[in-house]
């Protein structure tokens, strides 16, 4: 997916110091990805990052009988890993190393950038016709974001058959379960399922910041009625999280320890300078360092102009 900021200038995400416990919760923006609205959690107004997790958006859920309710047409990564995973439907990812990978709810398509790689990502010609998930990023760390691109395509990740509720770990690691996925900081992302009136407790990393987003349903933590659409971060320090569910919810963990180093985002990159951003946007423009999509129907994305630096982004 995208993940356009086009009317955004280049803001500085500082990863934050760890915190101790919190309980403090935004509600997400709405924003237009071509027909399809998403919410986005992050990053937001009070806060960037969560760990290395840089952004996160939410589409669907939603019911279609034809069209393509996603289509995002080849465009640019760099300095991430973008994590696809959904609750409902399919998505195709096609990127510039030549992979074509449909994926389905509660698998896992995992693109890692590096230093650089483009992608499109729509729904398939043969929809089941439902469509609901998110798209995450990850901010790589200074050793792994010069490095070669890659994707990787996980069927389905490890699951944790918890009293209360049932985990998915698409990232990282929790309660001695490994998700495969290859990632390069500490870090946790799973999906946490209760029916209503559950009570489940999960085991933290208390040197892990996390938050928690609900994509469905509402449940209670620290006494607090947390709702869908925001981000509920929950600070550092935390080692179990007790969820009482008051409806059938769906959830997103995303935690891990804080990057420790200064980023900066503009439209689908992370770097850490203006002038890195400038250079990419600039070979994107000429067709150069990216390669290209193949057997995606359409234009590729043109990247928005870059304004002078200067402005602080106005939602930070
Ligand atoms: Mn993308």
């Amino acid at each position: 997916m995208s993940n356009l900021l086009p009317d955004r200038d280049i803001a500085n995400c500082p990863s934050e110091h760890a915190m101790p416990p919190v309980l403090e919760s935004t509600p997400a923006r709405t924003e237009s990805l071509g027909q399809l609205t998403i919410r986005r959690s992050l990053p937001i107004a009070r806060r960037r990052t969560v760990g290395p997790w840089c952004f996160f958006d939410r589409y669907g859920p939603l019911t279609f009988s034809e069209g393509k309710p996603m289509d995002v047409a080849p465009h640019p990564h760099i300095g991430l890993q973008t994590v696809s995973w959904l609750t409902e439907g399919e998505v195709l990812h096609r990127d510039s190393l030549g992979f074509e990978q449909l994926v389905r709810a509660g698998g896992l398509n995992l693109m890692t950038s590096g230093r650089g790689i483009a992608h499109s990502e729509e729904t398939p010609a043969q929809p089941s016709g439902r469509l609901s998930g998110v798209q995450l990023w990850i901010a790589l760390p200074e050793g792994a974001r010069d490095s070669a691109p890659r994707f990787d395509h996980y069927a389905e990740v490890p699951r944790l058959d918890l009293r209360g509720g049932v985990v998915k770990v698409f990232a990282g690691e929790m309660d001695g379960v490994s998700s495969p996925a290859r990632v390069y900081s500490p870090l946790v992302g799973a999906e946490i399922r209760m029916g209503a009136g559950q009570e489940l407790t999960v085991p933290l990393e208390p040197d892990f910041e996390h938050a928690l987003v609900f994509l469905d349903g509402e449940a209670t933590v620290d006494r607090e009625i947390l709702g869908p659409e925001a981000l509920h971060f929950l600070g550092c320090g935390r080692s179990e999280l007790s969820i009482g569910s008051t409806s059938a919810s769906t959830a997103i963990l995303i935690g891990g320890l804080p990057l420790g180093e200064p980023i900066v985002m503009w439209w689908n990159f992370v770097a850490r300078s203006h002038e890195e951003i400038a250079v990419a946007r600039e070979a994107w423009e000429r067709g150069e360092r990216f390669g290209e999509v193949n057997d995606y129907r359409g234009p590729r994305l043109a990247a928005p102009p870059l304004r002078a630096r200067a402005k602080p982004n106005p939602a930070s």
